[in-house]
């Protein structure tokens, strides 16, 4: 088969710089691919400002790069195409789509057709009306209900830990301006959760309901374990909880003791001496004990926690704009 028969070229003039980029992540989607382009190339026709598609191919083992190749061979100057070396995974995938994309808004995207190009429009007005992050979310989700239920277990934790709420972190079709983007370049994390970093560092964030639709062809990249991965990655990459809660439980245990010491003592004086009461006594210095070895440990897990967040060099702010201290433009 020919693939490069499949793809028509895209009509209007080609900007060399983009306004908007689309970023897409490519892990043997070979059966998509050319669907995706063509529904992609009409909606992105269709806005009138310049574009550009960044093909990510995360490793693809199957006819993905070769098709890829076709589509860029049709629309030179509109579409890029990064092969990465093997497969790292769909949000480094993303993170090297970012760094090589130009436009002002970026939208991402999956290969599969699970979110219709077709709402890429919404999520440009949402991002114009003055949001740097906006979500995608797939109020009706087409996809088995342990992941259903999962993804919304999923949801609240990260809204939890991330500080913003949104009803759908999992949804990859996404807007972003550029200052978050290259903010999130900026970090180049080696575990990132993208949908989360980015929005951590959004100050006005919206989310616009879209469609989800089945896969069109091939089949899900993720099982339990690498979903199970990425929830660890956000846990770990966002929260210092676990360790934290090392030092809660030391509290804890040395409250208890604290208060089985003093009904031992009120034991005694009301009762006097006990044939058991040794023994009683000895629990209550082994708990201190164990709360002395928690709340030991729970230290040393602040301060590494403290060295972890330093090592992720994140920005520790991100500033919109500044103004004044010089005199203003002259109207005109
Ligand atoms: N993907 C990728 N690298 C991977 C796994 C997935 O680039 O290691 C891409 C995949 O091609 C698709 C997107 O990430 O465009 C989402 O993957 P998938 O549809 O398998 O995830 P699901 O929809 O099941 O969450
Ligand atoms: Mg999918």
């Amino acid at each position: 088969m020919n693939s490069s028969a499949k793809v028509s070229p895209v009509e209007s003039a080609p900007a060399l710089q983009p306004e908007v980029s689309v970023v897409i992540p490519v892990y043997n989607e070979a059966a998509n691919l050319a669907p995706l382009w063509e529904r992609l190339s009409r909606v992105m026709e269709s806005l009138g400002r310049p574009w550009e598609v960044v093909f990510v191919d995360d490793g693809s083992t199957d006819r993905s790069p070769e098709i890829l190749r076709a589509i860029a061979g049709a629309a030179w100057l509109r579409v890029r195409v990064v092969e990465l070396a093997r497969n790292f995974g769909q949000h480094a995938a993303l993170l090297a789509g970012f760094r090589r994309c130009r436009g002002e808004m970026v939208v991402t995207l999956d290969a599969d057709l699970q979110n219709p190009p077709e709402e890429i429009p919404k999520l440009l007005a949402a991002l114009e009306a003055g949001n740097d992050v906006v979500g995608g979310w797939r109020e009706e989700r087409q996809d088995p209900l342990l992941r259903r239920v999962a993804s919304r277990l999923h949801n609240r934790v990260t809204s939890a830990i991330v500080g913003v709420r949104m009803n759908d972190y999992g949804c990859m079709l996404r807007a972003y301006r550029r200052q978050i983007v290259d903010t999130v370049v900026q970090c180049d994390e080696k575990a990132a959760f993208i949908p989360a970093l980015a929005t951590s560092f959004a100050g006005r964030v919206a989310e616009v309901p879209v469609v989800h639709q089945r896969r069109a062809g091939g089949a899900s990249k993720y099982n339990f374990l690498r979903l199970l991965n990425l929830s660890l990655n956000l846990i770990t990459g966002f929260s210092l909880a676990p360790i934290q809660a090392l030092s809660v439980a030391g509290l804890a245990v040395f409250a208890l003791d604290v208060l089985l010491a003093l009904a031992l003592l009120a034991h005694r004086i009301i009762y006097g001496p006990q044939e058991e009461g040794a023994l009683w006594v000895l629990f209550a210095v082994l708990f201190l004990f164990i709360s002395f070895i928690l709340l030991a440990l729970g230290l040393i897990g602040e301060y590494i926690g403290r060295i972890y967040q330093e090592v992720r060099r994140r920005p520790t702010y991100l500033v919109r704009t500044v103004y004044g201290g010089e005199p203003p433009p002259p109207a005109d």
